[in-house]
């Protein structure tokens, strides 16, 4: 998949990811590792750096955590988000 080829819409008031401030650190790892587009970024020192800027709405990182690691998943609002664009 070409991902420069995708279109966004951010919303900049709402995100619709939002990771919690002490999440587990090998739920983290399993976030790092899963997400497509690279989103979630283990810092040296144990903290995560996370944009949902890039996010391709998979819903991978919902699967993988619950509230604990992620405290907001939700679809971005009508007339945000990704709009795919193949080739
Ligand atoms: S929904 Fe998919 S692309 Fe978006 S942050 Fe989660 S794993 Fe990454």
């Amino acid at each position: 998949m070409k991902l420069s080829k995708n279109h966004y819409v951010i919303d900049e008031n709402q995100p619709h990811i939002v990771a919690a401030d002490h999440p587990d650190r090998q739920t983290l790892q399993q976030l790092v590792n899963a997400c497509p587009a690279g989103l979630y970024q283990l810092n040296q020192d144990g903290s995560l750096s996370f944009n949902y800027h890039g996010c391709l709405e998979c819903g991978t990182c919902r699967l993988l955590c619950n509230e604990k690691t992620l405290t907001r998943w939700h679809y971005p609002a009508a007339g945000y988000g990704i709009t795919f664009r193949f080739g």
